[in-house]
């Protein structure tokens, strides 16, 4: 393995230039644990590595902090403290809602994003816009796989494909079926040696079947953590940053697998914002719409310039947020279950030789 199966390149060698006489060496993470990392170096060893005390410090908002995909300078020792971050020359990130300055890192170094989607009850125009809004931020090329096609006619997977495409003509848009494995020859064509790609789409369209087939049959899948025993389904160690045996590297990380959550969240809600701007206008900010008085809403009902029906889905609407929400939380408390597991772990590894007063660089704290 070298430095440029795992994704280097000029200006990362470049951005490295100056840490080179300090002796660090260049090293990809792989892994975020919370308070550990786990990094890739160029002769495809993996350490644990936790950042120095400065680069949290200097860190002036979370986005700042090494993600999984940053390239960062590593001294490596006893300790194997991240002496700095590299500049990312793209970042897959979330947006916090309401919080415009906040910005939460999925991935960074990402070059392909390749959305999965079908041409049945999965198509959704307006999250694909969302999907393009995303990989738009982040500078990596959005490439859209319309699969399961052999469950659908031809001339609807095409018109699937061509409606995606009108959205945006600067996507690349197949139509793919993981069932059959020579469909996914054309992924080839963007899984060159060092390019780093990910995949985004709601779970059931096929992500892990396409994983799958690019891993070949020996590649164990880690999938979710599992509940009752703590442990993947299959593997022990879930990296989320893997080298494809044909060359390519796929990132797949917790945030990346949920994406569609927070981008269906946002599409469920932008269509009904003349009803959110009308239970704005009613008495109570906390209006239920059902017998407060001032109540904008059924104001506008009886006055018959807004359809019952419409009222209803509006209301199914938050049942359905609540649900994604409720997963999303389901989701987060395995993590961090998990972390405190590898906390727990850590602190029986370190506590006994890890002495503050002596050496203030490893950053053994939970991270904001
Ligand atoms: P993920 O949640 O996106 O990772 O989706 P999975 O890869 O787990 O696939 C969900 C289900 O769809 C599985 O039962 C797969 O076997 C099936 N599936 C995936 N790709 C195809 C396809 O191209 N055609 C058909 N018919 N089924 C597929
Ligand atoms: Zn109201």
């Amino acid at each position: 393995m070298t430095l440029q199966d795992l994704g280097w390149n000029d200006a990362f060698a470049a951005a490295f230039a100056p840490f080179e006489k300090s002796g660090w060496l260049p090293a990809r993470l792989i892994r975020d644990n919370k308070i550990t990392y786990g990094a890739l170096l160029h002769d495809g060893e993996q350490l644990e590595v936790v950042m120095s005390g400065k680069v949290y410090h200097d860190a002036e908002t979370d986005a700042d902090l090494p993600a999984v995909g940053d390239w960062v300078a590593l001294d490596v020792g006893s300790e194997n403290v991240i002496r700095a971050r590299l500049p990312r020359q793209t970042c897959l990130s979330r947006k916090l809602p309401g919080k415009s300055t906040e910005e939460q890192v999925i991935a960074a170094n990402v070059d392909v994003v390749v959305i999965v989607t079908d041409a049945g009850a999965d198509l959704n125009l307006r999250r694909m816009e969302r999907f393009f809004g995303i990989i738009g931020r982040s500078g990596a090329k959005p490439v859209v796989l319309v699969n399961k096609s052999d469950l659908f006619p031809a001339a609807q997977n095409e018109a699937a494909a061509e409606s995606i495409r009108a959205l945006h003509p600067d996507a690349d848009v197949h139509v793919t079926c993981a069932e059959k494995g020579r469909s996914l020859q054309v992924l080839k064509r963007y899984l060159k040696r060092g390019i780093s790609v990910t995949l985004l789409g709601s779970s059931g369209v096929g992500k892990s079947s396409i994983i799958n087939r690019l891993f070949g049959d020996d590649y164990q899948w880690t999938d979710e953590v599992n509940e009752a025993t703590g442990k993947g389904r299959h593997t022990t160690t879930a990296r989320e940053l893997m080298i494809l045996p044909g060359g390519g590297i796929l990132i797949d990380n917790p945030g990346v697998r949920e994406v569609h959550m927070w981008t269906d969240e946002a599409t469920l809600r932008a269509q009904f914002t003349d009803l959110e701007d009308l239970a704005a206008q009613c008495k109570y900010h906390d209006c239920k719409h059902r017998s407060d008085t001032g109540c904008a809403i059924r104001a506008a009902m009886s006055a018959g310039t807004l359809n019952a029906e419409r009222f209803a889905a509006f209301q199914k609407l938050d049942e359905e947020i609540e649900k994604l929400r409720r997963n999303r939380k389901k989701r987060q408390m395995t993590i961090e279950r998990r972390s405190k597991r590898d906390q727990r772990t850590e602190a029986r590894h370190t506590d006994d030789r890890w002495d503050p007063e002596h050496d203030e660089t490893p950053h053994n704290h939970r991270r904001r």
